[in-house]
């Protein structure tokens, strides 16, 4: 075998969604729910068709200008105040998030994230060779004075300050939790204050059950400090691979350059243009919302009944639940058991960039039918009763 002279790069990869043994209950993955995928796509491929050259054709670096002001206009119901200028079309929003880094991360570099974080951001931070100043979350989200008290800490040892700050404020990826409007205002006042950019990662903000809608950071951003993050994978399909950063016009140049793939899809971004000028896109999330939340509370009362020693907090929206086992528990074990009983879920391991505490797991309640919720958190119990008697 050749010794190959690989890049220095420490990343762990996932497991792709459709790789699971036959027969067993994927409650890992937070791919899109299958029966509300087809419908809408056909039709909106038809649509397409007067277009054929526009979409065949390579698209501009920036997107479609069509769909950059679509995107202008879907994100202007959250309060974001955009211009084409200020929109940037990726292939979704990991890609958004790797552009971001690129911009203004040097190896070596802090970003701050939460304990836990979305792991697949941190597979992309690995890969940029970042290090990791994690901050704690609580029911209010992330935790602003804890990264309050340690900038000024690092600002007082001299310590190269972060220059990037990465979060999902609502229903965050794994716990579900939502950041308050107090702490996002205060996480926006650090940001200015010590001149970091926030990345703010909002798949599932349409996502909601119940409670309150909350601004979003951008939406209070008036220096140019705050980065949106979108996606469609969420909200109609994650195989059309089209998503956006929205920010100072400036800042989205620089990451247009940083593109190193001849622009993104100009079929899926048409594709997308055409179901967010329809209703079908509203419809859809409306469809979302009340298969997910049936989910949701069909995994809450599943946990009730066959793992109650986990400690669970129900999300208002979203795709996950997140679950602290008692101290000590091997959760990296209970998943091989869980694997053996004919059910997959993840361990925390992947989204604690640095220390795992070691006895957290996260389920995805989007994928599967709800029948196989039950059956799968069934098993979980079974594969957890045996953890106790190893
Ligand atoms: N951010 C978070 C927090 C997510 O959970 C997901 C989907 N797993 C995404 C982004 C979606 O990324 P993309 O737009 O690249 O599909």
């Amino acid at each position: 075998m050749t010794e190959f002279r690989f890049a220095r790069r420490s990343a762990i990869l996932g497991k792709s969604v459709f790789d699971h043994a036959p027969g067993t209950i994927a409650l890992n993955s937070g791919a899109a729910y299958p029966p509300c995928l087809p419908d809408v796509v056909r039709e909106a491929t038809e649509a397409v068709g007067p277009l054929r050259e526009e979409a065949m054709q390579y698209a501009p670096l920036m997107g479609l200008d069509d769909l950059r002001d679509e995107i202008c206009n879907f994100v202007a119901e959250d309060g974001i105040k955009a211009n084409r200028e200020n929109v940037l079309v990726t292939y979704g929003s990991k890609s958004a998030f790797d552009l971001a880094l690129r911009t203004f991360c040097e190896p070596g570099d802090t970003v701050i994230v939460t304990r836990p974080t979305y792991m697949t951001a941190v597979h992309i931070m690995r890969t940029h060779n970042v290090r990791f100043l994690d901050i704690g979350q609580d029911e209010q989200g992330f935790d602003a004075e804890e990264l309050a008290r340690k900038l000024a800490i690092m600002e007082n040892n001299a310590e190269q300050m972060p220059k990037l700050l990465f979060d999902v404020p609502d229903f965050h990826n794994p716990t579900g939790v939502t950041t308050s409007l107090a702490r996002r205002k205060r996480m926006l006042e650090l940001a200015q204050r010590y001149n970091f950019v926030i990345c703010e990662d909002d798949p599932y903000r349409r996502i909601r059950f119940e409670g309150e809608v909350i601004p979003s950071i951008k939406s209070m951003d008036t220096t140019g400090h705050v980065i949106s993050l979108g996606t469609v994978s969420k909200i109609l399909a994650p195989g059309l691979r089209v998503g956006w950063a929205i920010g100072d016009a400036g800042v989205i140049r620089r990451m247009a350059m940083q593109k190193a793939d001849g622009g993104s899809n100009a079929f899926a971004q048409r594709i997308v243009v055409q179901l967010m000028r329809s209703n079908k896109m509203a419809k859809h999330i409306d469809e979302m919302i009340h298969h997910m939340r049936i989910h949701r509370d069909e995994m809450i009362a599943a946990f009730a009944e066959h793992l109650p020693e986990a400690e669970i907090r129900a999300p208002q929206g979203g795709y996950f639940l997140w679950a602290k086992l008692p101290e000590e528990s091997d959760a990296e074990r209970l998943v091989e058991l869980g694997i053996e009983e004919g059910v997959e879920i993840s361990s925390g391991r992947l989204s604690f960039p640095n220390d795992d505490p070691g006895n957290f797991i996260r389920m995805a309640y989007s994928f599967i039918e709800v029948d196989d919720i039950k059956d799968g958190i069934a098993k979980l119990g079974v594969a957890w009763r045996k953890l106790q008697t190893q």
